[in-house]
Formats: C-alpha cells, structure tokens, sequence
C-alpha cells in the first residue's frame, strides 16, 4: 500500500533529477544513478599534498585537508549546491554530507577526528536562509561515522572574510574579529573536522582555523 501511494505520488508529483531533469525511480534520491556516477570527483582526494590541502600551506596547520567534489560552471555540482543554498533543499544537504562520510571512511581519512565543526554562518544570514548549509552536510556526515557535531562550538561575528592576500599578523587579527570559540576547554586536545561547503580561495577556512588552532593541543583537518 505504500508503495502504491508512493507509485502514485511520484505520478502527480514527479521527482526529477537535480542535475539533468530526468525522472528518478524509487529508489534514487535528489539525482539519478547515472549523474552520481559522472559527478566530478576530486580526483586526489584521499593524498595528502592535493591542491586543497596545498591552498594552505604556509598558512595554518592542517591534518587532512580535501574536498569530494569539484566545481564547475554550469556543471552537475553548481547545481547541486545551487539548490542546497538557495532553494532550501535541507534533506539534500545532509545526503551529500553522507558522500562526503562514505569516501572519507573508504579512504580511512577520518581516524582519530574527534569532533566536526561546520563552518558559522552569521546570525542574520542564517535567520535569512534558515539554515546553515554547512551544518546539513555534518549532520550527513555525522549519521555515517558517527562523529558527533559541535554547531556551537565557534560563532561568526562578522559577515565579511579576510583577504589571503593580507599579511600574517593583519589576517590573524581580522580572524579574530569574524570568528570566535565558544567553549575552548571543550575542544583541548582534540581532532577537529573543520566543514563547509565550498572551499574557493580557502580564506574562510583559513580564518575560522586561525582561531581554533589557538585552542591549546587542537588538531584541525578541514573538508568540503
Ligand atoms: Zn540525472
């Protein structure tokens, strides 16, 4: 019976793949089998030198640093994120946190990550959007390893993101300013999972990790 008022339902209602509109079965959620397949892995996602990882070198300490998939314009995942931030499609936030769970643990890139972080959105940016994207993608990512989520942990105090460009010293002030740690103590000596959804430059990362790593003993890895 079910599965008969579901049959029905997708008759008036159909599910359409997010990336090329066809019909979706039963079975497949938010994309079909067959754009999950071609979507654009980041190839060296589980090495330890891929160009994620290098945008931060020289700046802040990272464990792992990587990214599941790669961004192109006009490409399957623009309008995967597209919908994940602009059309409130929460459930597809947190099926693709769930992705990035499975390759993380096939890669065994999780061992010893204690605690993930999502990237703060701004308080009136998040009432704006509703949600924090970021937060989506751990919640996925949580119901895969098990890891718990710290969405409290850090807040964003301002909107605005530094430059890379800046001097050290100036960058580490102006992190200072856009980001604090809430509960440091609770976050001594752990493996932080640092998530967002997207890295670009890197400079939010950068910034946000600025301040974690003031915490004493913390370890920081960072994905997208
Ligand atoms: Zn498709």
């Amino acid at each position: 019976m079910k599965n008969l008022l579901a049959s029905i339902g997708q008759l008036l209602f159909p599910n359409l793949c997010i990336c090329c509109q066809g019909y979706l079965s039963q079975q497949e959620k938010f994309i079909c089998d067959f754009c999950e397949f071609e979507l654009p892995r980041f190839e060296s996602f589980e090495q330890k030198d891929n160009a994620v990882a290098k945008k931060f070198w020289g700046s802040i300490k990272t464990d792992v640093a990587t990214a599941y998939l790669t961004y192109g314009k006009g490409g399957a995942v623009q309008r995967l994120m597209h919908e994940l931030k602009y059309r409130g499609n929460r459930e597809l936030g947190i099926e693709m946190g769930k992705w990035l769970g499975w390759a993380l643990n096939k890669n065994d890139l999780l061992a010893n990550v204690d605690v993930l972080i999502p990237i703060p959105l701004h308080n009136k940016r998040q009432r704006e959007r509703g949600y924090n994207q970021a937060e989506l993608l751990c919640r996925g990512l949580h119901e895969v390893t098990q890891i718990p989520v710290a969405s409290d942990a850090v807040t964003r105090e301002r909107y605005n993101v530094t430059q890379t460009k800046k001097k050290r010293y100036e960058r580490y002030i102006n992190a200072k300013e856009l980001f604090r740690v809430n509960t440091p103590e609770l976050l001594e000596n752990k493996h932080v999972l640092l998530i967002d959804d997207v890295i670009t430059t890197g400079s939010t990362m950068i910034s946000c990790g600025e301040v974690l790593l003031d915490v004493k003993g913390l370890r920081l890895s960072l994905a997208s």
